[in-house]
């Protein structure tokens, strides 16, 4: 392998990140590119986006911004499409866009239950639906891409008043884990990543105060994940060798005991 292989193995590889203008998805976003793939970075704040493309060209990298709300079908379509037209299509989807709103049941949010049903599951199968053909023609081309959806330990452990955001992250680790089945002979590597707490603005959106007092507790008792520790994780299953498939990934602060 040569040096510039060896510096920027994801060199020639267009990686579309969803959630990439805060926390794990633009840490993700500036460490793609840093290991040489083009990034495309979808949000919906347009600023933040910019700003982040602009840290990335500062850097060397590549990356596009396109303002999307993944929640809406057709404007992830219409991303998918422009992806093909200017850059080849995807080879790598990280699906990471979500919100994490508990409450307890009794108090029927349920406009909170919706939108987080919306953004982590139906937002998730929208650019699923949209990208997959995608990541099948270029893994059928060049013999791998890469599925990695964002799904959290909620998706395996048991948080009370965490139960719709659980149930949305036990549908994405469900998923990935039949979605590989069914990709993986195709060369599509699906993985779920499944992060304990991590220091983001996932936190700034909890409005229960049950919920708000316990994050506040466990900031107090132990030392929270970055995003960059979950951005290490991604670019580490997107550059193991073509036939390893990391399925599914938990990662704790180290401090976190469930
Ligand atoms: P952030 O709140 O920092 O990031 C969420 C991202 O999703 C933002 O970029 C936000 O951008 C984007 N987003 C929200 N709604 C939409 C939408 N409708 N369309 C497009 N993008 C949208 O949180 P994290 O980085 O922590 O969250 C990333 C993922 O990690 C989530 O799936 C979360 O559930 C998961 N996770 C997080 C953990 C944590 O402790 N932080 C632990 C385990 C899992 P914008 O507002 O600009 O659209």
């Amino acid at each position: 392998m040569s040096m510039h292989e060896l510096a920027k193995p994801l060199a020639g590889r267009v990686a579309v990140i969803t959630g990439a203008s805060s926390g794990i998805g633009e840490a993700a976003a500036e460490h793609l590119a840093a290991l040489g793939a083009t990034v495309v970075a979808l949000a919906r704040r347009a600023d933040r986006l910019g700003d982040l493309v602009t840290r990335i060209e500062k850097d060397g990298g590549t990356a596009l911004a396109l303002a999307v709300d993944v929640t809406d079908a057709a404007a992830v379509q219409a991303a998918a499409d422009r992806i093909a037209d200017e850059l080849g299509g995807a080879d790598l989807l990280f699906n990471n866009a979500g919100v994490m709103l508990p409450a307890p049941i009794e108090e029927r949010a349920t406009e909170q239950w919706q939108r987080q049903i919306d953004l982590n599951i139906s937002g998730l199968m929208n650019a699923i639906g949209a990208f997959t053909p995608q990541l099948v023609a270029a893994a059928a081309e060049r013999g791998v891409a890469d599925l990695i959806n964002t799904s959290s330990i909620a998706a395996q452990n048991i948080f009370p008043t965490f139960a719709v955001y659980s149930g949305t992250k036990a549908y994405v680790s469900h998923l990935s884990r039949h979605l590989r089945a069914e990709l993986g002979p195709k060369k599509v590597r699906v993985s779920a990543l499944e992060p304990g707490i991590v220091g983001t603005e996932l936190q700034s959106h909890v409005t229960d105060e049950g919920a708000l007092e316990w994050l506040d507790g466990s900031k107090q008792t132990m030392e929270w994940l970055t995003p960059d520790d979950v951005a290490q994780a991604v670019g580490f299953i997107a550059t193991l060798p073509p036939r390893v498939n990391l399925q599914q990934l938990t990662i704790m602060p180290t401090g976190q005991t469930s």
